[in-house]
């Protein structure tokens, strides 16, 4: 499996903040998130320059599993990069996790583009859907990144299965600014979202950007009733790589 990190730390976003955490971060990924301010996507190591020298590169997964019972606590949080671009080596990843202990709770991470076997093995599907806001002008990446970012009868998919409670999820948007507002809710009102299962997380790579952006933010959780989460491991240690 195409691996960039592995580490132990904390989940920073969404429901789970807080939670001791085991991160397996794979490599590569099928978009180019660029933000309105300049700021790439928080793991831009992973997505525009995959070929970073400190990425791990071809894994076998009993390596990774190996390195997990050496912590042997925690969540699992799987994540990217892109992880379902590899659906069968995913889904053989979670089995045999599940396998090492029934009590292991397991966030896949996703862009929510691609739907595979391995979401049977998700304790929690942790969505985030590019909007325009994300859309990298200027660069090479335009067209690949606005034909792909959208799979609404993927994002129904997986919405079908939180509605008959066969999985957990949450999705997750990176708030920009209130133009991003009518794309949320024409995304929620098109798939069918439960406003509950909606979290809006400021925009931002190092704590000022998340200053920046915080309050607005807030503010649109607010008038909308959609859940907040901030990134709880940008304010602790910034934008480093295995925090
Ligand atoms: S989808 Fe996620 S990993 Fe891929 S470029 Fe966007 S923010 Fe980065």
């Amino acid at each position: 499996m195409k691996i960039s990190e592995i580490f132990y730390s904390i989940q920073g976003e969404g429901k789970r903040t807080g939670s001791p955490s085991f991160f397996i971060r794979t490599n590569h990924c099928n978009l180019r998130c660029k933000f309105s301010d300049g700021n790439l996507c928080d793991t831009s190591y992973t997505s525009w320059f995959p070929d970073d020298e400190k990425n791990m590169g071809d894994v076998e997964i009993d390596f990774i599993l190996d390195e997990y019972r050496k912590i042997n606590s925690g969540d699992i949080v799987i994540t990217g990069g892109e992880p379902t671009m590899y659906p069968d080596e995913l889904e053989m990843l979670c089995r045999y996790l599940k396998e090492i202990s029934n009590n292991i709770i397991i966030t896949i991470e996703t862009n929510g583009t691609n739907f595979g076997d391995f979401v049977k093995y998700a304790d929690l599907m942790s969505i985030s859907p590019k909007l325009n806001s994300s859309v990298p002008f200027n660069t090479e990446y335009v067209k690949m990144h606005q034909k792909s970012r959208i799979n609404l009868e993927v994002f129904k998919k997986y919405n079908s299965l939180k509605l008959n409670n066969e999985i957990d999820i949450q999705w997750k948007f990176v708030f920009t600014d209130e133009n991003d507002i009518a794309e949320i809710l024409d995304l929620q009102h098109k798939v069918g979202i439960d406003r509950k299962d909606i979290y809006l997380m400021p925009e931002g790579i190092t704590k000022e950007d998340l200053n920046k952006n915080r309050l607005q933010t807030i503010e649109c959780c607010k008038k909308l009733n959609f859940n907040y989460t901030d990134r709880i491991h940008i304010l602790a240690w910034g934008n480093s790589r295995g925090k």
